[in-house]
């Protein structure tokens, strides 16, 4: 007899046909003699079409508590109808709200955080043979007012509870069957991993990957609680998420675009000392997060810097950096939108040189033009033309995974 947590996404509880899918996957456990607590988002587009509603009324800033407070009405929706559908075929089951669940949060509406989750309610279900079925992303501060964990934060409920129940297994069910080398939408022979760890999960996480929200994986990370990442419609396994896994042939675990880069360019800055520290303390204080940072060889003085930000972060950076002017000069300051980021990750890639040289070969062939690099342990990430994204994604996966 094990505990499962499983948590269903909004597409695996869309429509009545799919909310008893999900329950027929959870019944088939249960009678199996396992303990299952689940935890489910809001159906479908809910959550959008809440957030629309709200806008229909105050589309300019409606309180954060009061978004909270309307947003978890989507995942109440949907606990009772898969309790109800639960209920139809037999089986013992309850669904509770976050509070109910015990989760303690602080009070940044609509981006919460969870502080603990009180399982004394989860326990006293189980011990009465209950199946639990709990919404999602929620929960109640201090106030004793209710809280959102931000968006996709069911992963996250799920994680929380499988750490403070001690749960056996950690089931995230979605609608693809698992983690990809890469998107297997534009990337053919992109494969299904059986493992990944979770540091390479979070690159391919913030890398855009999407099938696991990021502060869920760093939650398991924390408190090593193992993830499966599975399809809720296809009974087949998934992909296991945890912190070591075998070595497997290649090195590399998956390759990854990302197109929200824009580069910023800094030229003919006076080559002083403390000129990247003013820039990029500017940049700070703005909450303007860098990723990548190129600096060129002086020359008569003078000396070019180049960035990468989030392309919504790019008019921010430039306003920021020109705010600079006194004392700071320098010839012309420009962004461009057009680039992509691509990048490979891999635990294996530290121990093994040549992977980076594999990977700008590939792209050589492709006479694909590298601007930028970066490198950290586990990571090859080069900004190219956005043009030539798709392209690139499909020559470095076939380099690696052929
Ligand atoms: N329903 C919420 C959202 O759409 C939470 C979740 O799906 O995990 O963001
Ligand atoms: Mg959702």
């Amino acid at each position: 007899m094990a505990l499962m947590v499983k948590k269903f996404g909004g597409s695996s509880v869309a429509n009545a046909e799919r909310v008893f899918n999900v329950a027929n996957i959870i019944v088939d456990d249960y009678k199996k003699g396992n303990n299952v607590i689940v935890v489910v988002s809001a159906q479908g587009d809910t959550t959008d079409d809440l957030i629309e509603k709200a806008r229909e009324i105050n589309p300019d800033n409606p309180s954060k508590r009061e978004m909270d407070v309307l947003l978890t009405a989507g995942e109440q929706i949907s606990i009772a109808l898969l309790a109800m559908a639960i209920e139809k075929l037999g089986y013992p089951v309850i669904s509770l709200l976050g509070w109910q669940a015990g989760f303690n949060t602080n009070t940044n509406h609509g981006t919460a955080r969870i502080n603990s989750v009180n399982t004394d309610r989860m326990k006293a279900e189980i011990d009465k043979k209950k199946i639990i079925i709990v919404a999602g992303f929620q929960g109640i501060n201090k106030y004793d007012d209710l809280t959102t964990l931000g968006r996709g934060g069911s992963d996250t409920s799920a994680v929380a509870i499988a750490a403070a129940m001690n749960a056996d297994r950690c089931q995230i069910y979605t609608d693809v069957d698992g983690v990809y080398t890469s998107d297997p939408r534009k990337v053919k022979n992109a494969q299904k991993l059986e493992e990944i760890t979770y540091d390479e999960m979070l690159e391919l996480a913030t890398l855009g990957a999407q099938v696991l929200n990021n502060r869920s994986v760093e939650l398991a990370k924390k408190h090593n609680v193992e993830l499966e990442v599975l399809s809720s419609l296809e009974r087949k396994s998934g992909t296991i998420v945890k912190e070591k896994v075998k070595m497997e042939k290649t090195l590399i675990r998956g390759v990854a675009k990302d197109t929200d880069v824009s580069v910023i360019s800094i030229i003919g800055l006076k080559d002083n000392p403390g000129t990247a520290f003013r820039v990029f303390n500017a940049l700070a204080q703005n909450n303007i997060e860098v990723d990548m940072i190129l600096q060129s060889v002086g020359r008569d003085g003078t000396k070019d810097i180049s960035f990468s930000v989030k392309r919504s972060e790019s008019a921010n950076a430039l306003s920021c950096i020109s705010a600079l002017k006194d004392n700071f000069e320098y010839v012309d300051l420009k962004s461009a939108d057009d680039v992509a980021k691509i990048s490979t990750v891999g635990a294996g890639m530290e121990s093994h040189p040549g992977v980076a040289a594999k990977m700008f070969e590939a792209l050589f062939d492709s006479n694909i033009n590298i601007q930028m690099i970066s490198t950290s342990e586990i990571k090859i990430s080069v900004i190219i033309e956005e043009k030539y994204a798709d392209k690139a994604l499909s020559v470095v996966h076939e380099a690696f995974f052929n």
